[in-house]
Order: C-alpha cells, then structure tokens, then sequence
C-alpha cells in the first residue's frame, strides 16, 4: 500500500469523529461537512455539544475525566471537550477557538500537532505500534536525554511521570537499604502512594492533601518539609532516609521559585547522610532550559526523573542518574520494575521528534523565556492599572498569576490565595478565547508556537477580564 499524504490521514480523522458526533449527539449535518474546525475559528458559539458530552460523561467516567483537575472543580462550570489542536490553539466540539496556555500540562513545547512530531508517529505507526522487544528508537532518545542531561547516565524509560518517580524511590530504597524518604510540602510527584503526602496539584485543588487508600503505614516511611526553609533540614536525620525528592522548579501548587541556597543545603545535607536527592524534572526538565532545573541551578540529583516534553504529547516518562545505581535495577540488580508498553515506538518517535526540533535552534530556550517574560511583565502592569493585588511568577517559559496581596514562597503562602478571584479571571479569559489552567495552583506554559501577536491578543482579553473582578 502506497503512504497515504499525511493531509488525508488527519481530514479523515476529523471527519470520522464529526460522523460519530452527527449519529450520537445530533451534530447538524452544516458542521459535519466542513472540512475540520480551523474553517470554524469563530469564538462565543455556545457549549451545546460540550453540554451534552459533559452529561454523558459525568455517567461514565468518575467525576467525568479521567484525571481530576480537567472537571474544573477550581474554577466552577463545566469543561469544554477538545475536537482538534493546532500550534498554539485549541478548538472545542462547538468549534469555539482558544489560545493554549495549557498545553497538555506541559509536554506540548512545539505547540500542538507539529508537522515533524505528528509525521514521525505516523512513519513509527506504519512499522507497527509495539514490538516487547528493544527497537532502535529507544537508543536514540536516550542518547538525546543523556547528551542534555549530563547527570543522567542511564535511563529507563516508562509510562507516565507517575511511574518514573514511583520507580525512582523504590530504586532509592533497593540502593541505600533504608525506607524513608523525605518530600517537600506541597511538591506533587504523581499519584503513588507513598508521594500522595502533603502533594499539590489536584490535592492543592481540592483541599485533600492525603488521599484515602494510601496506607498509614507508607506515609509513615514520608517524612515532608516545608519548602525554601533552610534550618527545616537540619531537623531530619538525614542517615536514615533513601532519599529526598523534589521539584526543583516547584509548580504543582501554583508556581514557587526555589531559594538556590535551598537547593545546595538539600544537596549537601543528603550526601553527607548518604541519602539519595531525586530532581523530579517531569515537568522542568526540557522546559527551563536544555538541561533543565539541574543546569539553570547548577546543582544535581543523583537521580532524576522525566516525563511531559520527553514524550511529545504522547504517554512516556523515564527515570535516569547514576550508572552504579541505575545498575541496581531488573535484569541487572534486585530492584524490580518492568513494563509491557515501556520505551514505546510510537512514543519514542514523539519524544526524539521533539527533543531534535527544539534543539535544533540554538536560541528556542531564550525566545520561549522572552515572550514569557514579556507576557508576565505586561500582565502585572494591567492586574496594577486595574487595582487587582497579584504576585506574577515566572521561571523560563512556566509562568503563574496568583491572586493575593502578599509574596507567595511556600505552600502556606499559595493556599492564602483568592481562589474564586481566579476562577472569575478564569472564566473572564475563556470567554475572551484564552485557555488558561483551570485551577489557581497549576501553571501555565509557552510554546514555540506562541506568536507575539497571539501574546497581544491574550494581553488585550487580560485587560478585560481583569477590569470584570
Ligand atoms: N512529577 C511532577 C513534577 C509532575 O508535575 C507530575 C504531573 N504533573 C508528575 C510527576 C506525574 O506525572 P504524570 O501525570 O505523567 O503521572
């Protein structure tokens, strides 16, 4: 079978699902026959088929999602389903057009559906979607993640962020013997059970910081700190712990800059105790600069884990550092993980696609910070012209606007802020076609897709919102 042109296979799969949404939900026959929504770029249509898929699935899925902080729970109303997305641009079911600040919750630095990504997981498709057996793609992105990230010397890639820090500890404790670990208050590392304490993100959310289900015995073995604070790691016998974990650019309860001086302590206080320090870069790493939090702060972790930007939008996380510890693992060590659909093809194909786009330009980190600077800096100026007490935080292309009279440094801080404010200017922002995250304590993300006239129009819509608080 010749290869069919990409073009075709992307209109099909537009149209297939307008067909299925004509026969289920009564999609009019004038919104089918277009040829995809970028024709549709209208905004303020109503959320009439969003309504209706929101109805479905509040029966069939818990909540309605799939993963908690998609419901809108922070910010009230319901969520709009996404038909299609392109650069930095979102279209939903109603054919309602949103610039993107949330990029998948990370992993879409090129922008949505970027030609080369898309094209590789088409050419890694044909070739068949997973094989159990080693491919070559797995070798190539590896070698792209070591290159960039000197402190990873071997790497093992898995499914999900989740996954990489939930494998990192268990390697941390088969390493050093010992079962304690050490978090940090309001650090989120996924939904394990032993980092579902004190975590943000969803937890920030929704006020339940603990989960149930998680054994007390396992969060007994977490031992959480408050962030930033210096003397608080002076208070934990650092011979007795596997390993500290941490966000080195701490962004799951809004975001909240690391004091340097913090991190080199926490560096020093572990080696000295002969624990391990995990940097939970699944959201930093490839994204605050090449070689993520570790270069920009110049301190490193033993190991670290990855996620989000490695995989281009498709399921991948990974979890890498030393070579005499990463030696500790299955088939090589007594530490065991595995996994069916690790080091995926297609998902390979995505990652190292991403990875070689956006280090083929030298300057890509400086232009996704610049623009981001840009976009905060003018934002504050309004949030100031409008009367509106903010605290604007920004590192490299992550950026996050909370709405409180007093600097926010910690967790404490950022749950003192006015989470209805946020969800108003939320929905101030959706209506004026700008996506941001649906909750005051995640973040918002830059692509290099984002154009300085995108940046404007969101400027002008934040003038707006603003002055409706
Ligand atoms: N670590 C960090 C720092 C994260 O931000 C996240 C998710 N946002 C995770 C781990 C978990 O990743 P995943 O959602 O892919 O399981």
């Amino acid at each position: 079978m010749p290869d069919e042109p990409l073009a075709n296979v992307w209109d099909t799969k537009v149209q297939d699902i307008h067909q299925w949404l004509a026969r289920t939900h009564g999609l009019t026959a004038g919104l089918v026959s277009r040829r995809g929504f970028a024709t549709v770029a209208r905004m303020n249509q109503p959320h009439i088929y969003s309504e209706k898929l929101w109805h479905e699935a509040i029966q069939l899925l818990p909540g309605g999602v799939n993963s908690p902080v998609r419901a809108f729970r922070g910010v009230g109303g319901t969520p709009f389903f996404t038909q299609r997305a392109r650069g930095a641009r979102l279209w939903d079911v109603d054919g309602n057009e949103y610039i993107d600040y949330v990029l998948s919750w990370g992993p879409m630095i090129l922008g949505h559906a970027h030609p080369r990504v898309i094209q590789a997981v088409v050419d890694a498709a044909r070739d068949g979607t997973s094989f159990g057996t080693p491919n070559p793609r797995e070798i190539r992105l590896a070698r792209l993640v070591t290159e960039a990230m000197p402190a990873i010397e071997k790497i093992r890639f898995v499914n999900s962020g989740t996954e990489a820090t939930m494998s990192a500890i268990r390697l941390a404790r088969g390493f050093t013997k010992r079962d304690k670990i050490v978090k940090f208050e309001g650090c989120y590392h996924g939904h394990a059970d032993s980092l579902l304490v004190k975590a943000g993100s969803g937890g920030a959310t929704f006020d339940v910081p603990d989960s149930a289900g998680v054994p007390a015995d396992f969060a007994r073995n977490t031992v959480t700190l408050p962030l930033n604070d210096l003397a608080a790691l002076d208070s934990v016998n650092w011979r007795e712990i596997a390993s500290a974990i941490i966000e080195p650019v701490p962004a799951n309860m809004g975001l909240i800059p690391l004091r340097l001086e913090f991190l080199q302590k926490l560096r020093q206080v572990t080696q000295a105790g002969g624990a391990l320090l995990i940097m939970d870069e699944v959201m930093s790493g490839f994204r605050v600069a090449k070689g993520g939090a570790q270069e920009m702060y110049g301190v490193t972790g033993d190991l670290t884990t990855l996620g989000k930007i490695i995989g281009g939008g498709l399921p991948v996380g990974a979890f890498g550092g030393r070579a005499d510890i990463m030696d500790h693992l299955a088939p090589t060590g007594s530490v065991y993980q595995a996994g069916t659909l690790s080091g995926n093809p297609l998902a390979m194909a995505a990652g190292i696609a991403t990875l070689e786009e956006l280090f083929a330009h030298e300057e890509n980190f400086t232009k996704l910070e610049q623009r981001t600077a840009e976009l905060c800096r003018e934002t504050k100026k309004l949030a100031t012209a409008a009367g509106i007490p903010v605290w604007q935080a920004r590192v490299g292309s992550k950026f996050c606007l909370f709405f409180t009279e007093q600097p926010v440094t910690d967790y404490a801080s950022a749950k003192r802020c006015n989470t209805q404010r946020y969800g108003k200017y939320f929905h101030g922002m959706l209506e004026r076609g700008v996506y941001l995250a649906p909750s005051q304590f995640e973040v918002g993300f830059l692509s290099l897709a984002h154009t300085t006239s995108d940046i404007e129009q969101t400027l002008a819509a934040t003038a707006e919102a603003l002055r409706t608080l």
